[in-house]
């Protein structure tokens, strides 16, 4: 499977929205964890409060689309306004299947800063996906576990020059 991200960028703040609206995108699925806020986060930042209200201004629908249990989303849903998808399992296809049966798949992007979840995900429903810098490294032990195979695909690609780490790209 080729898992070259559509786009990579240092954070959700840098990402070029102005450019996938020109690609006719109209639905954004953020990933919570490392994407929009750490861990150690239970409330989102006023920066990120304003990116989604400019977000909505653009006409974007933004949504979380998370691993994360319910508890924890809702808590962010309410203050940031959006449509959630909880404990969806990244990657596997129970939570993508239900975004597809609503929305048409060319006009979606999916932004998260995980390969073995966000990125394999997105790939295996042939989505695009845009792959950002986790915010820290300060992360439970279910992540490091992924971040451990991460780790080899993320090696390999660094060595053919297909991703590489700061080298941004959209
Ligand atoms: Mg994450």
């Amino acid at each position: 499977m080729n898992l070259k991200p559509n786009m990579y960028k240092k954070n959700i703040y840098e990402i070029n929205y102005k450019k996938l609206k020109q690609l006719n995108i109209q639905y954004l699925f953020f990933d919570l964890d490392n994407t929009i806020i750490s861990y150690q986060d239970d409330i989102p930042s006023k920066e990120s409060i304003d990116l989604f209200n400019n977000l909505k201004k653009m006409g974007f629908k933004c949504f979380l689309f998370s691993n994360s249990h319910s508890k924890r989303l809702f808590k962010v849903k309410d203050i940031l306004n959006v449509d959630i998808y909880y404990s969806s399992m990244k990657p596997l296809n129970k939570n993508y299947k239900k975004v597809l049966k609503k929305y048409d798949k060319n006009k979606c992007a999916f932004i998260g800063d995980q390969i073995m979840t966000d990125v394999i995900g997105a790939k295996r429903n042939d989505l695009f996906i845009i792959f950002v810098d986790k915010i820290n490294d300060n992360e439970p032990v279910y992540t490091k576990f992924w971040r451990f195979f991460e780790g080899f695909i993320l090696r390999n690609y660094n060595k053919k020059n297909i991703l590489v780490k700061g080298k941004y790209y959209d």
